[in-house]
């Protein structure tokens, strides 16, 4: 249920609306907009009366939210979230680049990396130090010593780092890091994502594999419902019966999230093509469609990369698409 207030209501006629709703049972989530402060309430709201709600003199309109999702529900909070990591900012206008490899390899690789595409005007460096491989062969990451790499990238250049979380037990490792990423095979890690609801740390949240949108936005729901509301969406593309691509990038994903959810919606075009020729293109058009930022990979030798080389762009190709992207960001400002 939503309660939409009046202008201007007195401070203390507000508590005491919401320590009402409190004493029902009800977690109470409160949008100070520009315009209107809408309080939306968390739990079984059959005890209240919307009837009687809508009668106060300082509520102007009382409506029920049918959708399960609710601290994500833009109906819940109309304005657009602005995730700020360090001095970069995220969503409601702000848009972020993410960029870097698959996987953090060596110093010498991570730094190189993060300087390139810092010059090409990212805003944050990606890598991962954790990673969910199909085969138990292939390479698993540098693991802890991975985000110590990541922590040197990050004051050589001042980007502040993304890195996958895969197990909550790896939490304390995270300390540090600026943004925790859940892949697309951990979306639905329920016990994963309500503990990262339990710390203020930016949480960049990747579509499940075959995940809809409805699935993606109840993920988001467990982190928040457990008091974290940072949370970026990412469209990472979904399995299909497409022949030539690793997935399908759903761009409709990018307007309908921001028609349902107030938070920031990303796009990665490197996991959903799976080919670096394609991810130009595909960025341009995730640009266009509005997204609030992109993740994309960039390695500096793609033939010899540990990890999705075959994705990775080179830093001078992402150099030119950076360029691309303000032109496209200008173009529909
Ligand atoms: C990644 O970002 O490297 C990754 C594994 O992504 P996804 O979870 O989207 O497959
Ligand atoms: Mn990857």
């Amino acid at each position: 249920m939503i309660i939409v207030l009046k202008q201007n209501v007195e401070a203390d006629r507000q508590e005491q609306l919401i320590d009402w709703f409190k004493g029902l049972g009800l977690g109470v989530h409160v949008s100070d907009g520009q315009y209107q402060t809408v309080l939306g309430l968390v739990g079984d709201t059959s005890k209240v009366d919307s009837d009687l709600v809508a009668s106060l003199d300082i509520v102007d309109s009382v409506k029920r939210v049918t959708e399960t999702f609710k601290c994500a529900n833009r109906k819940f909070h109309p304005d657009d979230t602005v995730i700020t990591v360090r001095d970069v900012k995220l969503g409601g206008g702000h848009f972020a680049t993410i960029a870097g490899p698959c996987s953090v390899e060596s110093e010498e690789q991570i730094v190189g990396i993060a300087k390139a595409v810092k010059a090409a005007g990212a805003d944050m460096l990606r890598g991962g130090a954790f990673k969910p491989r199909t085969s138990p062969y292939d390479f698993q990451g540098l693991k802890a010593e991975g985000i110590e790499l990541l922590k040197i990238a990050r004051q050589e250049t001042g980007l502040p780092i993304v890195t996958e979380i895969m197990n909550i037990t790896d939490l304390p490792l995270f300390d540090d890091v600026d943004v925790l990423q859940v892949g697309a095979r951990n979306t639905q890690n329920f016990d994963l994502l309500k503990e990262l609801g339990r710390t203020n740390k930016p949480i960049l949240l990747k579509r499940g594999i075959a995940g809809t949108l409805k699935e993606l936005l109840m993920s988001a729901e467990y982190i928040m419902a457990n008091g974290n509301e940072n949370v970026i969406l990412c469209e990472r593309g979904i399995r299909t019966y497409s022949d030539y691509f690793r997935n399908t990038l759903d761009l409709s994903a990018v307007p309908m999230l921001h028609e349902l959810s107030h938070l920031p919606v990303i796009v990665d075009p490197s996991h959903a093509t799976g080919m670096a020729r394609m991810v130009p293109q595909m960025a341009l058009a995730a640009t266009a469609a509005g997204a609030d930022g992109l993740i994309i990979e960039v390695h500096n030798d793609p033939p010899h990369a540990l990890c999705d080389g075959a994705q990775s762009l080179r830093p001078e190709d992402f150099a030119k698409l950076a360029g691309k992207i303000k032109t496209v960001r200008e173009a529909i400002r």
